[in-house]
């Protein structure tokens, strides 16, 4: 509640995996929230997702839980392999994550949303609502949308992912750091012996990879990569040939998910990132997930920080006297983990990609004879939500 007893308001642009989780987060304090989408219809959304315990762990500070694990797959290791499907070194993160207290998932973006849009229950979600600019306006902000409607809030989230409005009204136009690769993913029914119940395999070759995660219910979500030309990555025009042609001669199991994926259901996506930015926002105004921090995906925590800034978010604003400083204070104890999340992906993305013989041995070897306690370490520190940090620690302990 403000001074007079009325209810804050948070306006959220955006409802991907960040705004949806900021309207939950939020509606578990005493702020009123509101969420603008662009989209006309929330569509079941393609693809799948890692959602690791850090992301669990947050959540659970502020009571939250959307059941995961009555719905979605837990992951409990990670196979790296070489493209033939050699094994390189297995992750086993049943034990780190049984250490830290929850499990992780994979789970497609499909269920996920549904699983917000059950958690923020009643809150509103306006469709074909594109924000294009935002101002100051009496100690709060009024935001403007492309159909001429204005909404006013006392505190504006951009959570409006990657190409963010306004991201783009605070900091000006920005070049995307264009790392010269294409992802292909998708989320085909398919089964194979090679991929059992909660199998994670990650295929390592040559300027190109290969990912395979069961996501549950016949499912599997794939991932391939490989290096080219950025201008050709960004309007790829090519087809289901190119595709299997990059992979001929990978494990079987690899061939057989693309050769079982209908071209159409193939989605296409040039892998980039921003370089990072501290200044994530001004006066009533404030970015989260992608908007803040886009980050390639060989860590697979874009969505899980995203996850993660929607709880700290909503911890700083719970009971603010003064919201803009809980906005500062937000970005001031998120910056440090998230910073280190997208150079540790960009670093990590560079090496799986490289095509140098010498650097390919090096990698390999690495990961197939670093010991346990670097590899674990490593790992415990991106899962643990703990690890995170923040002006009042006190705020962030786990309940029961
Ligand atoms: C191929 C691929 C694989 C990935 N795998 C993983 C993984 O395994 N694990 C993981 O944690 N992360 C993964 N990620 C990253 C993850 O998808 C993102 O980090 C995450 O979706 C970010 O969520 P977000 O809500 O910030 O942005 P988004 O999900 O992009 O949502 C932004 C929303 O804002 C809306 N919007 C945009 N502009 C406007 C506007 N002007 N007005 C109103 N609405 C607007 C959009 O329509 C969208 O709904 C992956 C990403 C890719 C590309």
């Amino acid at each position: 509640m403000n001074a007079a007893g009325r209810k804050r308001k948070a306006v959220v642009i955006g409802a991907g995996i960040g705004g949806l989780t900021a309207a939950a987060t939020l509606r578990s304090t005493d702020w009123e929230v509101e969420v603008h989408e662009r989209a006309k219809e929330l569509r079941p959304a393609g693809g799948a997702l890692s959602v690791m315990t850090n992301a669990v762990l947050a959540l659970r500070t502020l009571g939250i839980d959307l059941k995961l694990a009555d719905h979605a797959e837990i992951l409990e290791e990670l196979h790296f392999l070489t493209h033939r499907g050699k094994r390189i070194r297995t992750l086993r993160f049943k034990e780190i994550c049984d250490r830290l207290g929850a499990p992780s998932f994979g789970v497609s973006r499909t269920l996920l949303q549904q699983l917000l849009l059950k958690e923020i229950d009643d809150c509103p979600v306006r469709l074909d609502a594109r924000a294009t600019g935002f101002e100051p306006d009496g100690g709060g902000v009024r935001v403007r949308f492309a159909d001429g409607s204005e909404t006013h809030g006392d505190v504006l989230i951009g959570a409006d992912g990657f190409h963010s409005a306004v991201r783009r009204q605070l900091a000006g136009p920005e070049q995307p750091r264009e790392t010269g690769y294409i992802c292909w993913v998708a989320t085909p029914q398919f089964t194979h012996p090679r991929v059992p119940k909660q199998y994670g395999g990650h295929y390592w070759g040559r300027g190109k990879r290969f990912g395979i995660a069961n996501i549950g219910g016949g499912e599997i979500y794939w991932w391939g990569t490989k290096n080219m030309p950025p201008e050709r990555a960004r309007d790829w025009q090519g087809d289901k040939d190119e595709i299997l042609r990059t992979y001929a001669g990978w494990a079987p199991e690899v061939v057989a998910a693309i050769e079982a994926t209908p071209f159409e259901a193939i989605t296409a996506f040039p892998a980039r990132d921003r370089p990072f930015r501290s200044e994530w926002g001004k006066g009533p105004v404030t970015l989260l997930g992608d908007a803040a921090h886009p980050m390639m995906t060989s860590l697979g925590q874009g969505a899980c920080m995203a996850i993660e800034d929607a709880v700290v978010l909503a911890h700083h604003l719970k009971d603010a006297d003064d919201p803009q400083r809980a906005l500062r204070a937000y970005e001031a104890a998120r910056r440090p983990r998230t910073r280190k999340i997208v150079e540790g992906a960009h670093a990590l993305s560079a090496l799986e990609q490289t095509e140098q013989p010498l650097r390919v041995l090096g990698r390999d070897l690495f990961f197939r004879f670093a010991p346990a306690s670097v590899v674990d370490k490593q790992n415990a520190e991106y899962l643990d939500f703990h690890a995170v940090g923040s002006p009042d620690d006190r705020t962030l302990e786990t309940q029961p």
